[in-house]
């Protein structure tokens, strides 16, 4: 496997995998791997002749109290478990590299970016669009893949590639959880021991709302409530959103009638976490 940190290389190994007709997919993250990316990773290259994982924090995406000076970022180890998983190609440019001086273009999908967790990020998802539009410029995969513990960010996607008609497949891959239920994501590494015993307080909700919503609970309030009052049990836990939204239009909804999206995010402690289930829908 070969790491690549600027555009026109790895544009030029990607060209001549295509003139050879191999196909091509693409894996984005932000880096720390887990377990989580792995699987994504792993479905990429059952799928595809090549595959390409990008690791790059990006700048915009983060507002301007959040988290991105302090983002964890390994790359020695993203680069073993990359190439352990069978990727051909980590492409890991700097933020100039990606950003040019008086760069000043945007791809935004604001009526899916206004709710859950747009709320409180009211620039995270233009951030993320724009990003994931460069890099599928860059790398013009067949597929890209993405992972439903970022339930809207997947929904946005699969807009943008639609209204803005790239030629891509996105391929939505399943949660994957520590043993007790936590969703693996690279920001658990800033919950000290106690904070981590907390943190099972989300995937418990979520098992909540599922039942209650299996059981024939059709009232968004009463699930949403029923939700919230088990979070607030956990001291280490403050609620930011728990909201169940229609799957397609991430807008919040009163009856769960269609297919649904109930997704929240919860601080513990200063760290802000998010997990969500479907229900009617796979999705995937
Ligand atoms: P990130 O590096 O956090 O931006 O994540 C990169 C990709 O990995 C996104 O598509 C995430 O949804 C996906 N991902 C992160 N954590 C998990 C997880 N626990 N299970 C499945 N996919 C995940």
């Amino acid at each position: 496997m070969q790491v690549f940190s600027t555009v026109e290389e790895i544009r030029k190994i990607v060209k001549g995998w295509r003139r050879e007709g191999l196909s091509v997919g693409l894996v984005p993250t932000m880096g720390f791997l887990h377990e989580g990316h792995r699987s994504l990773i792993d479905c990429a290259v059952r799928e595809n002749d090549r595959v390409v994982v990008s690791v790059f924090v990006n700048p915009i995406q983060f507002g301007p109290n959040e988290d991105l000076a302090s983002y964890p970022r390994n790359l020695e180890a993203d680069t073993i478990l990359c190439e352990k998983a069978g990727a051909h190609a980590l492409f890991h440019p700097a933020p100039e590299e990606m950003y040019l001086p008086g760069f000043c273009t945007f791809v935004d999908v604001p009526d899916l970016s206004r709710f859950l967790c747009g709320k409180t990020r009211p620039t995270h998802f233009r951030g993320m669009c724009t990003v994931v539009s460069k890099l599928f410029h860059i790398v013009m995969p067949d597929r890209a893949y993405f992972g439903q513990k970022d339930a809207q960010q997947l929904a946005i996607v699969r807009r943008m590639v639609r209204d803005l008609q790239f030629d891509i497949q996105i391929v939505g891959c399943p949660i994957i959880r520590e043993p007790d239920g936590l969703a693996k994501s690279s920001r658990n590494t800033y919950l000290n021991p106690e904070e981590r015993r907390a943190a099972v307080v989300l995937s418990r909700a979520v098992a909540l709302g599922r039942e209650m919503m299996e059981h024939g609970e059709r009232s968004a309030a009463a699930v949403e409530s029923a939700m919230k009052c088990l979070i607030e049990q956990e001291p280490l836990a403050r609620i930011d959103y728990v909201t169940v939204a229609d799957a397609q239009s991430m807008t919040p909804v009163e009856r769960i009638e269609g297919p649904v999206l109930c997704a929240m995010a919860v601080y513990i402690g200063t760290t802000r976490l998010i997990d969500n289930f479907f229900f009617g829908d796979p999705l995937c």
